[in-house]
């Protein structure tokens, strides 16, 4: 079974948005520590938005910041992990004013910028990974999920580069206003090439789509997490020092009452369902394991399910970045009559 690992990097977007420091550093040096226990590597996707904007920003305190950002993405390529690209756009809308970021999201997806101006932010925010790690990325994942309709993005991806997205998961949907994705009907496969549609097989698309891997979330799971609000608990506590965006009423009434298809992550305590999510993969005869979170949202709790999660399958599982796993698939691989990709063995 193959392993991956892929981490969306970045602040979170409420008020406060919380600071680089405990948000990425902190939190992405205690999960080196487990995984390199393990020989495990690990994918940072990089909110790219973000890092151009403390490049580009006057302030003393984002200057330190990119110094400190850069100087991680430069150890995890020197450490054989992988640094790729994730964008939250609304950084280019928001404004450092009396010691805190403003966040506009009125601008949310990229969806909300003109394709020949997202060509440009998408050219000059890869230059900037490419300029730090020596490495030009060549995979993304969708900030907040919402990469559809995908022939939006499709020609400024594949200008800057991409030739692989990881961000559909099968089953998955969001109602939110502003921010909806529907991944219902998207294959179980392992990967599969595509070309405008990330949700259909097309063994000639100019694309791979590397889902995330799936669990599915009961009810129970949200109750529980409420609970603990009430009851805090230090292990529980997540290294991130921000506030999420919030969601609509429906977004979170449809979590606590319904069954729901989520993403396998290390995440608080849904590093507790890795074994499920390992369990499901195994049932539809998957060779793949691709499981996502955010430094900002892991706690003492997640490491430790992370790290026995590892050891309990130590044997079994082959450790891939974006990278090294585009770089063994991209030759055209052997497929059935759709268009989806086989692993052998
Ligand atoms: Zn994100």
């Amino acid at each position: 079974m193959r392993f991956l690992l892929g981490v969306d990097y970045e602040l979170f977007f409420g008020n406060p948005t919380g600071s680089p420091q405990a948000c990425m550093i902190e939190p992405t040096n205690a999960l080196l520590g487990v995984l390199e226990k393990h020989g495990a590597r690990l994918t940072v996707f990089v909110d790219a938005a973000y890092l151009l904007k403390i490049q580009q920003a006057h302030e003393r305190i984002h200057r330190n910041a990119f110094d400190q950002v850069a100087r991680q993405l430069r150890i995890l390529v020197d450490r054989q992990h992988d640094v790729q690209l994730h964008v939250h756009p609304h950084w280019l809308d928001s404004e450092w004013r009396e010691g805190r970021w403003h966040i506009d999201t009125q601008r949310y997806k990229v969806h909300d910028f003109a394709s020949d101006v997202l060509t440009g932010m998408l050219q000059e925010q890869v230059a900037c990974l490419h300029n730090i790690t020596g490495l030009a990325p060549v995979a993304y994942r969708a900030g907040g999920w919402c990469v559809q309709p995908f022939a939006h993005l499709a020609r400024p991806l594949s200008t800057a580069g991409v030739r692989m997205d990881s961000t559909v998961y099968s089953g998955g949907s969001s109602v939110n206003p502003g921010r909806e994705f529907d991944f219902t009907g998207a294959p179980t496969d392992d990967f599969w090439r595509f070309d405008d549609d990330p949700l259909v097989p097309d063994q000639d698309g100019g694309f791979m789509e590397l889902p995330i891997s799936t669990v599915t979330v009961p009810p129970t799971f949200y109750w529980r997490m409420l609970a603990r609000r009430l009851r805090p608990d230090d292990t529980h506590r997540v290294f991130g020092d921000g506030k999420a965006l919030s969601g609509s009423g429906a977004y979170y009434l449809r979590k606590l009452f319904a069954w729901e298809s989520g993403v396998a992550s290390i995440d608080g305590a849904r590093a507790s369902m890795l074994p499920r999510a390992l369990a499901a993969r195994r049932r539809l005869g998957g060779k793949v394991l691709n499981v996502m979170g955010h430094p900002k949202s892991i706690s003492r709790v997640s490491l430790r399910y992370l790290d026995d999660f590892l050891q309990t399958n130590s044997g079994a599982f082959d450790y891939h970045t974006m990278s090294s796993f585009l770089e063994l698939e991209d030759q055209p691989p052997a497929t059935n009559s759709n268009g989806a990709s086989t692993i052998a063995g």
